[in-house]
């Protein structure tokens, strides 16, 4: 037998008997694996690490040595979760050094955190004097140890005084960023780890293999239920679920599952292990993808641990819920929302990410980040979601809640009066036409042009389909999404934006370089130009999609007219060989780089329309990251500077006859609408969200004689920084519902 497989059964055999004292353990862990030093640190009350039990350090160290977590190696293991392997600890900078351990001769370190539920206990390390980095197998067999002795720990009760603290009563406020819109007020419900393994080792591999087997199945028959019976009008947001489904029956993950049941783990802990080890990884790694893809697995992992305990998910949530992960699967979040969440809040979460996805498709509010909420929030703690806001707030005082609970009766009034307004034609009180499209980005979402009885779709966003599959896909695969968008609109115009990558947008398997500023690096229409066959084969599954009808393409972050040609000429070229022909084909571009405002003449002489991406343009107008939280608000369409750049634009444009639309998040707000349509903007394009309010707004007012009040205010208000308050000003006077 290995010396690992043996200390595992030894250990396996004292447990049975009884608590193992910690110096045993030590001592046993240190003969086995061949170490001069095996201590064991346990977490104290205010969150210290004390040196519990050591085999090879001096003896009266022992409840002496104490150490702050984040101090020294031991506390940066118990602060990061993350095991800690060096040859050389004592030059590494986190070292920290105490006289009373006598650890001077020892130079390599193993360090592995005892973790339990999702919380640390404390950190498990071994050393040796000559320099080395220990091998996967010993550094397994140490977090195996650990598991076992995280067991110990709290069947003897540490960490509980870490975990009790006192009830806190403050309200607290946590920024993050929107992933959709929506409020929401209730009490919160956290998403902790799942369990800790009730039992870590098993002696029969064979059976715990078949109950892996059998759980497998089982998770993923109720998986493909859940699919079934719990997605909104049963369309299956189809490029999550794929993806999902592929990591569901992956063998990769699962067969380290089964190489750890070989390794003496039962079959919950070695579950238990992967899933460790899978947030691990997440944590080193940046890209949003893949790290999307691994919470996938987490998800899984979650599942797989239920299904093994044959338990499933039915504990009682109260209604209303805002529910509070540090991540969380698609899968789960559907899970959720079908016991009633009123909101969510994922920490670790992007806009294009899985669970936003699904939160969109569900119309469920859903907050990004707030980091720091998770722990904060206690069991019995109400909170206050405005997503719109980006705000997250625990304990709300009574008048706040009080306020946003009267928000929500309002809103709820609102959507009954919108209701009526959908199968009206959308018109200004003076009677001038407003078109109001949809931005979209998955096929699930065509269904809110009947919802919202918009003119059609001013900007799709092909690349979020791709997000969300995890890969750009083959022409076929495209055409089939692409036709399946002009099928749904059946008719209506559709503005088909070519592939927006990079920036935030990144696909796994991207090339990964590093880019001081992502948002101005090589992105988007720049990729497309110097690697023309994604862009080739893109068109060619447009044109294909297009299938004789009409078809409207637009090129994003276009700087010069001579990439808008070279976009175009790529076009063309597939559009010459596709049968059959498109009818129309008109090709436009989106106005995001201030550049184009300096090559208006030759640019208006060769778009057939341009949409204005101010989400883009206000970041490049401002030099202000959009994607930065205290700098996304701090300016303002509505200032000077931007009236007058779009005014501008807007008259040049009409002048030479070339049609121009709305499609940055500006459109799809009341006020900042209506300012819009006055400057001459009347084709504007938004989220589903804001359309029905947007045309209501539109419908109330006479927009001449709102122009006429813009210019005195854009006049006299030349050096503010904003001009919202006075056009909101007069909007409140005319009882304009913005
Ligand atoms: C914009 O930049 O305003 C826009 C609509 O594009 P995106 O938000 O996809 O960058
Ligand atoms: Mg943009």
């Amino acid at each position: 037998m290995s010396a690992p497989r043996r200390l595992l059964a030894r250990l396996r055999h004292l447990m049975a008997h009884g608590a193992v004292p910690l110096a045993e353990l030590a001592r046993l862990v240190a003969a086995e694996l061949v170490t001069e030093v095996c201590s064991v640190y346990v977490l104290r009350p205010g969150d210290i690490l004390e040196l519990a039990a050591t085999e090879g350090l001096r003896p009266d160290a022992v409840g002496r040595t104490r150490l702050r977590v984040g101090e020294g190696i031991i506390g940066l293991v118990a602060a990061t979760g993350q095991a800690l392997n060096l040859p050389d600890a004592q030059n590494h900078p986190a070292f920290a050094y105490r006289p009373e351990t006598g650890e001077e001769p020892y130079a390599s370190l193993l360090a592995v955190p005892v973790r339990r539920a999702g919380g640390t206990l404390g950190v498990l390390a071994v050393q040796n004097r000559a320099p080395r980095r220990y091998d996967a197998d010993e550094v397994e067999v140490l977090e195996t140890v650990a598991m076992l002795l995280a067991e110990l720990l709290a069947a003897a009760g540490a960490g509980d005084g870490a975990e009790q603290g006192f009830s806190a009563t403050v309200p607290r406020r946590f920024g993050g960023t929107m992933l959709v819109g929506g409020i929401a007020v209730g009490p919160v419900v956290r998403l902790g780890r799942p369990p800790a393994p009730r039992r870590v080792l098993a002696e029969d591999t064979a059976k715990e293999l078949a109950r892996l087997a059998e759980a497998t199945a089982s998770m993923q028959h109720g998986l493909d239920k859940l699919i079934s019976d719990r997605l909104p009008g049963g369309d299956a947001p189809r490029e999550v679920l794929d993806a999902y489904r592929l990591v569901a029956t992956d063998a990769g993950w699962l067969r380290r599952v089964q190489e750890a049941i070989r390794g003496g783990l039962s079959a919950e802990a070695a579950v238990h292990r992967v899933g460790n080890d899978l947030r691990d990884r997440m944590r080193r790694i940046a890209d949003p993808y893949l790290r999307e893809r691994l919470a996938d697995i987490e998800d899984m992992v979650a599942r797989l641990l239920r299904a093994l305990d044959g338990e499933a998910l039915v504990a009682a949530v109260p209604a209303g819920a805002i529910l509070l992960a540090r991540r969380l699967g698609p899968a789960e979040l559907l899970d959720w929302h079908a016991r009633g969440i009123a909101g969510v809040v994922i920490e670790d979460a992007s806009g294009a990410g899985h669970a936003a996805i699904i939160a969109r498709a569900l119309g469920l509010p859903a907050l990004g980040g707030a980091r720091g909420a998770l722990e904060a929030a206690e069991a019995e703690d109400e909170a206050l979601l405005d997503a719109d806001e980006g705000l997250l707030v625990l304990r709300p005082e009574q008048e706040l809640k009080a306020a946003y609970q009267r928000e929500l009766e309002a809103r709820c009034e609102r959507q009954a009066r919108w209701a009526v307004l959908r199968d009206r034609p959308s018109r200004t009180a003076d009677g001038t036409a407003v078109t109001l499209m949809l931005n979209v980005g998955l096929p699930l979402e065509l269904a809110q042009l009947e919802a919202t009885g918009a003119a059609g779709i001013g900007l799709f966003r092909t690349e979020i389909a791709m997000l969300a599959r995890g890969e750009v896909g083959d022409v076929p695969e495209q055409q089939a999404v692409y036709a399946r968008v002009l099928d749904a609109a059946a008719g209506r115009p559709v503005v088909f934006r070519t592939l927006d990558l990079g920036s935030d947008k990144m696909l796994p398997g991207a090339p990964a370089a590093v880019e001081e500023n992502p948002a101005m690096g090589w992105r988007s229409l720049r990729v497309a130009l110097d690697r023309p066959a994604v862009m080739r084969r893109q068109v060619r599954a447009l044109l294909l999609a297009a299938d004789g009808r009409d078809l409207t393409v637009m090129f994003p972050m276009v700087a010069t007219v001579a990439e808008f040609r070279a976009a175009r000429a790529l076009l063309l070229a597939e559009a010459a060989r596709v049968r059959p022909a498109p009818g129309r084909l008109s090709i436009g571009t989106m106005l995001e780089v201030p550049a184009l405002l300096w090559q208006l003449d030759e640019l208006l002489r060769e778009v057939h329309f341009v949409s204005i991406g101010t989400n883009d343009l206000m970041q490049f107008v401002f030099a202000a990251d959009r994607g930065t939280p205290g700098m996304a608000a701090r300016y303002d369409v509505l200032s000077p500077a931007m009236l007058n750049l779009l005014a501008m634009f807007s008259a040049r444009a009409t002048l030479a006859g070339v049609p121009v639309s709305v499609c940055g998040e500006a459109a799809g707000k009341p006020l900042e609408a209506m300012t819009l349509a006055a400057l001459g903007m009347t084709t504007l394009s938004m989220a589903a969200g804001g359309l029905l309010a947007v045309k209501e707004v539109l419908a109330a007012i006479d927009l001449p004689a709102f122009r006429a009040v813009l210019a005195s205010i854009r006049r006299t208000g030349g050096g503010e920084s904003s001009l919202r308050e006075p056009i909101a000003g007069w909007a409140r006077e005319h009882g304009l519902p913005i």
